[in-house]
């Protein structure tokens, strides 16, 4: 029996089940044991129903005495009752809206029943139990014991994954081999993989639960790895260009520069230099938030590439940025010679050259007349073609995903002897063991300290009652010409959730509080082209307020805006809201940031508090993975990432392990051939994440 046969092929699944199980992605019946419980409901603690009390947890046992179904006081729901009885007595449990079970669970049923025992006036009362009927003691597996819950879908319940569960782990769990190699599974005293699944769906107790997660997020983590471990070997065994970064090139460069480089740029520059000179391909991620100076040392490696006759690329996530990009590095390089070039799907330009077709543009990139092409990722992953290509800088993509790249290095014609250099930038802080978990093969820097000179932006967390005055605040200020964003809360349940608020604020406040300002409404449901629509107006001062749905496009210059504000600060990450409040303060202006808040727990005003006196974004993200979990800090509904591997991430020995365990394997035995199960499941398993 193949477990990655569509479930369909299993009894008991229909279509309509099928539906709901494609909605939890479970399409095979191998998803469906990866399926894991998010929790477990406690229900060891079996009563006799003279002993419960109120406010306790308990599973009982007993016959149905007596069972009616009535409908509801204004006749708005059923609700069942029935009596339940016992050696030592007897306890009222009642059901909402099942009428059904009033023909399920007929009078003189044997019932295993779990729950809170709760109280009205008349009495004790089980509201809503778990229940099962009972047949052999063994079998209870909804209210014996500790219970999985799931993730679930409408119309598709715990228990009925635990009734499938039951069922398909009884006939085919010994169908499953175990692909983790045996000498790892004992040195780190994981359970084998059967007893594994067994145990997370209907463990014996809490510790063997507990092993089974802990074995699976080691599988998990150590099939990450493997993938990112067997790309860096490929990459590290090709060669790229020497780029040699003679002293002239850097002397001419910095000739040109309108201010002085900080020590932390010239570390980077040292470090980037340095792999560029290897003919081993360098994969980089320079971290550095908003302001930092990035594309300065973006440049200069290009300039460095360029003179050494290879060409050098630089992608963007979105038309503005790769606009700002080419009209940064058109400044920064203005007297140095360089064909410096902009490709977007609306625009082509070559640097001091009057008008160019697209096509032309390209054409004679791929003849290599080009020195700089600077453009969005995907114009320049799919059709761009180079002669040579040295260096590829990415801006701004979290990820850059390992099967991207590895297309993207296809696209020059000197790929079958050099693959070129890779510098991925990020203004996003990535704490240590997400580093470890996730960037294992690329070499990190990072720039700490911002420019000097930097007006420090004015930071305030704002009460409900303190609002007004900084409607009237943004108001002067927008007087003075100045403009403003205007960050809606976060709701991580749902995007659609998300974006109604959006709309619902940008009316109250267009209606409401600012009918005398011009205000533009961003959110993440809209087409690339109608948010660079949006984001241009507002650079262009078309709107004074852009108010946004938490998703827009970090990056973006707007040297007038002096404001910010975010609603529901402490739904963000404090990392977030340090990037946030980055958009503001990229002119001469002094800028604000205002931190909008309903919460009066202790806890969140400390949380907050730690923006107002943080060094830099780095210390940030460390101190928010700690507070708030992988989950909440990657933010579930982007990353992807299974869940069991989240909340394992902050477990940072045994992302270490994980990894010191693909890099031993791999040592031994590059193309896994000792270990055929375990090659296979990692191909598949690469089908299945994203690593983006
Ligand atoms: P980011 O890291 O967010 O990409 P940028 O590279 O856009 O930041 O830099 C922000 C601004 O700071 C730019 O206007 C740039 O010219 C300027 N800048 C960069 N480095 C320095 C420096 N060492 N001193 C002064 N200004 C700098
Ligand atoms: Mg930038």
């Amino acid at each position: 029996m193949d477990l990655n046969q569509p479930i369909d092929k299993f009894p008991y699944i229909g279509p309509n089940y099928l539906k709901k199980l494609k909605k939890l992605k479970i399409e095979t019946l191998k998803d469906l044991f990866y399926h894991f419980p998010h929790r477990y409901d406690n229900f060891t603690n079996l009563k006799k129903i003279s002993e419960v009390k109120i406010g306790e947890e308990v599973t009982i046992q007993g016959k149905v005495k007596k069972i009616h179904t009535r409908k509801s006081f204004k006749r708005i729901f059923y609700i069942t009752e029935a009596l339940i009885e016992d050696s030592t007595g007897t306890i009222r449990s009642i059901w909402f809206n099942q009428p059904y079970l009033q023909e399920t669970l007929k009078e003189g049923t044997l019932l295993s029943l779990a729950g809170k025992v709760k109280s009205d006036n008349y009495g004790l009362l089980l509201s809503n139990p778990a229940y099962e009927k009972i047949k052999k003691e063994k079998e209870l597996k909804h209210t014996r014991g500790l219970v999985a819950v799931y993730p679930e879908t409408e119309g598709l319940s715990s228990k009925w994954l635990r009734f499938i569960l039951h069922l398909f782990l009884k006939k085919y769990l010994n169908e499953v081999q175990e692909f983790l190699p045996k000498e790892i599974l004992k040195e780190k005293r994981l359970p084998e993989i059967k007893a594994a699944l067994l145990n997370i769906h209907f463990p014996k107790n809490k510790k063997e639960a507990e092993k089974a997660k802990r074995r699976f997020a080691f599988e998990e983590l150590f099939l990450i790895q493997l993938i990112i471990q067997k790309q860096k070997i490929k990459i590290s065994s090709q060669k790229a260009p020497k780029i040699i970064p003679k002293i002239e090139y850097i002397k001419e460069f910095k000739s040109q520069l309108p201010f002085e480089l900080t020590e932390d740029q010239k570390g980077v520059i040292r470090e980037i230099l340095n792999d560029l000179q290897k003919n081993i391909p360098m994969s980089r991620l320079l971290e550095g938030e908003v302001g930092s100076g990035k594309t300065v040392i973006a440049a200069l490696a290009c300039f460095v590439c360029a003179k050494n006759g290879y060409q050098a690329t630089m992608m963007a996530p979105t038309e503005i940025l790769a606009e700002q990009h080419f009209n940064e590095l058109s400044k920064l390089m203005k007297n140095l010679k360089l064909k410096i070039a902009l490709l977007t799907s609306e625009k082509a330009k070559i640097l001091g050259t009057k008008k160019i077709k697209k096509e032309e543009l390209i054409k004679r990139n791929e003849e290599g007349e080009i020195d700089i092409l600077i453009g969005t990722h995907s114009l320049i992953q799919e059709k761009v073609k180079f002669k040579n290509l040295g260096l590829v800088v990415v801006d701004e993509q979290h990820r850059f995903g390992v099967e991207q790249r590895a297309k993207l290095l296809r696209n020059s014609k000197n790929l079958d002897t050099l693959i070129p250099h890779f510098l991925s930038m990020t203004a996003t802080p990535i704490p240590r063991t997400l580093a470890l978990a996730f960037y294992g093969d690329l070499a990190i820097s990072q720039i700490k300290e911002l420019p000097k000179g930097r007006k420090k932006i004015i930071t305030k967390i704002v009460m409900p009652s303190e609002r007004k005055e900084v409607y009237e605040f943004l108001r002067k200020e927008v007087k003075k010409g100045r403009q403003a964003f205007i960050v809606c809360p976060l709701i991580e349940e749902s995007e659609k959730l998300e974006i109604a608020a959006a709309k619902k604020e940008f009316e109250r406040l267009q209606k409401e509080v600012f009918p005398d300002l011009k205000l533009g409404l961003l959110h993440g449901k809209m087409k690339a082209k109608e948010k660079e629509k949006i984001m241009k107006d507002f650079k262009e001062k078309k709107y004074d307020v852009l108010v946004s749905t938490p998703v827009v496009e970090v990056g973006i210059d707007v040297p007038d805006a002096t404001v910010m504000i975010i609603e529901g600060a402490e739904r963000f990450g404090l990392a977030q809201l340090y990037q946030f409040r980055g958009r503001v303060g990229r002119g001469e202006y002094q800028s604000y940031c205002f931190l909008f808040t309903e919460s009066t727990a202790k806890k969140t005003w400390q949380r907050l508090n730690a923006i107002l006196t943080a060094k830099n974004a780095f210390e940030l993200s460390e101190k928010d993975l700690k507070i708030r979990g992988p989950g909440e800090f990657i933010g579930k509904r982007q990353s992807g990432i299974p869940d069991l591997t989240m909340a394992s991430l902050t477990d940072i020995k045994l992302v270490k392990e994980a990894k010191e365990e693909a890099e031993k394997i791999l040592l031994k035995d590059p193309l896994l051939k000792n270990y055929p199960l375990l090659n296979q499941r990692l191909k598949e398993f690469k089908k299945e994440v994203f690593l983006e």
